[in-house]
């Protein structure tokens, strides 16, 4: 049985590298020629495609919002420029936005997720994404076939007869969200089957929703089904997708991704959280530097399952949600993960400005074992968001309630 989807997930970093760097100058070629956009955005920038000969050099050009590319498709149906102005392919997808994509018609898209999570020829998969005004039907259709799995296109169609397929087909996996199967298991188990036992369903890969680290637990220690997650945006396809040591999701290789500051679009340092930017390698919709609005960071270290290219660390939350101290973000999400950990812990975060410098004060409530929670906090913290905290406070019962605010920004910028 094939380990990897192909040779390109095992090569070195080096020669991804220098691949991905002569596909971008192909790409640039090809989007200077026949994209109007492109040939905007260099000019606004006063750049030549000649300027741009690797992955760093895509910060010459600027990075484009999903609302900046509806924009564009509204004003210019149907890909606003983005490719040539005859293209020749299978279908287009439509999104609510409204964005219109053209099929690439890429073998690879979404397969890698689907291989890395172990489905092969043999396997009956629901794909219960809505096939219907979407692209997510499809594309995940094909993803799936790719991997050599047989697809049962069962969309969004009720959960009843998502029951009576997993049993009459003989299903061995489900694509879709995971509350959309949880909403399965239950109704099976109310039609009076017991999912782990009478059902064969024993693989997950979700797309689209987040994963809870306790819904995790109840799908594989209750049900017996294998979970993973692929990350995703319908403007560029599938970006990343986890392996099977579940510790971050590998990047696809046809992206190239950047984690950059929102405000600069310059890269972060290295391990730093900031937004998604990807540029899918093609040579038909030239949308250079999708700002996705996800915030993320890059594992570097080496993964175990073999694979080469570097991970994400899953998605810390959205760009507008979080708050920068000293120019790297804190997100709720990141707090609320402590907050889990910590049990019964109520704390919140204080963002002051002292002689041009941000100041972090954490507030801890605690009446007893007071240094102990404070090095527990401290190492929680530092673990999850790698900010410095520069004070923390323990403060008595009642100095704070669980309806305050997690993290209040104190800071005058006048
Ligand atoms: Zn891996």
């Amino acid at each position: 049985m094939k380990r990897y989807y192909d040779d390109g997930e095992t090569r070195s970093p080096e020669k991804r590298e220098a691949d991905q760097d002569r596909e971008l100058v192909r790409m640039v070629r090809a989007g200077y020629e026949k994209s109007v956009r492109v040939r905007e955005a260099f000019a606004e920038q006063g750049i030549e495609p000649a300027d741009i000969k690797t992955i760093d050099d895509l910060q010459k050009l600027p990075v484009i919002s999903r609302e900046t590319l509806v924009e564009w498709e509204l004003k210019e149906p149907p890909f606003g420029g983005f490719s040539a102005k005859e293209i020749v392919t299978e279908r287009i997808f439509i999104s609510p936005g409204p964005v219109y994509e053209p099929h690439l018609m890429e073998n690879s898209l979404w397969g890698r997720g689907y291989h890395a999570a172990g489905f092969r020829t043999g396997d009956i998969v629901l794909n219960a994404f809505s096939y219907h005004m979407v692209a997510a039907g499809l594309t995940f259709h094909e993803g799936l076939r790719s991997a050599g799995a047989t697809v049962v296109p069962s969309g969004t169609s009720g959960t009843e007869i998502q029951v009576s397929l997993i049993r009459d087909l003989g299903v061995t996996g489900f694509t879709g969200t995971p509350s959309f199967l949880k909403a399965i298991i239950e109704k099976a188990e109310d039609m009076g089957h017991s999912f782990k036992n009478d059902f064969s369903l024993r693989r997950a890969v979700f797309v689209a929703e987040p994963l809870q680290p306790s819904l995790r637990e109840v799908f594989e220690t209750d049900y017996g089904i294998d979970t993973y997650q692929m990350y995703g945006a319908t403007e560029v396809g599938d970006i990343a997708y986890e392996c099977i040591e579940k510790k971050g999701w590998h990047i696809c290789e046809e992206v190239i991704v950047e984690i950059v500051d929102p405000s600069t679009g310059t890269t972060v340092e290295e391990g730093a959280l900031g937004e998604v930017v990807v540029t899918r390698l093609n040579d038909m919709f030239f949308l250079f530097r999708f700002g996705t609005g996800d915030l993320s960071r890059i594992i570097k270290e080496p993964c175990s399952c073999g694979r080469t290219a570097v991970r994400l660390d899953g998605i810390a939350g959205r760009v507008g949600d979080a708050v920068k101290v000293r120019g790297l973000f804190v997100t709720p999400s990141q707090l609320n993960a402590i907050r889990n950990e910590l049990k019964d812990v109520d704390f919140q975060l204080v963002i002051t400005r002292e002689s041009y410098r941000d100041h972090l004060t954490v507030k801890i409530v605690a009446e007893k074992d007071k240094e102990e929670i404070k090095n527990r906090f401290g190492t929680l913290f530092h673990n999850i968001c790698t900010v410095k905290i520069d004070t923390i406070e323990v403060i008595e019962k009642g100095g704070l309630s669980k309806e305050d605010k997690l993290i209040v920004d104190k800071r005058n910028w006048k």
